[in-house]
């Protein structure tokens, strides 16, 4: 089964300590494929969240640790805000994408890539999570459905 058609449960949240964001939890397995060497030596087996805010320092917490978002692969890969980290699509990208009417294909070949579980968000992600519906997100304040 993909990352992307299990069933997962919202109802874990915490909020960011610098910030307020409500925060999804995750399992530390996301953390060791996230967290550059060698700071993912020190993660423990604490409940760990991400917050989502590009603007926030916070990038893992726990009730004990925090890791910065400096800290983390993906961030030192990139500053832009990734929507979709498996493909390599920018929030900015895909911005542009809706304001100019092509985001179909976009759209579709992230879902054609999903169905065959050829997606890793669990380890791509630093939420974990899939990034589908983060798309359709972007397309409501787009007024697209
Ligand atoms: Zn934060």
């Amino acid at each position: 089964m993909s990352c992307c058609s299990a069933n997962i449960s919202k109802k874990v949240r915490s909020h960011c300590p610098k910030c307020d964001e409500p925060c999804l939890n995750m399992s530390s397995h996301t953390l060791l494929h996230q967290v550059q060497f060698p700071d993912n030596q020190k993660i423990t087996q604490d409940d760990y969240a991400f917050c989502p805010n590009h603007l926030c320092h916070v990038g893992y917490f726990s009730p004990s640790h925090m890791i910065p978002k400096q800290k983390l692969r993906a961030f030192k890969e990139s500053q832009k805000a990734m929507l979709c980290y498996c493909f390599d699509i920018s929030e900015h990208l895909y911005q542009s994408a809706l304001e100019s009417g092509t985001f179909k294909p976009i759209k579709e070949f992230v879902i054609q890539q999903t169905k065959l579980a050829s997606c890793a968000c669990e380890t791509r992600n630093p939420s974990g999570r899939c990034c589908l519906a983060h798309f359709k997100d972007m397309e409501k304040s787009y007024g697209h459905r």
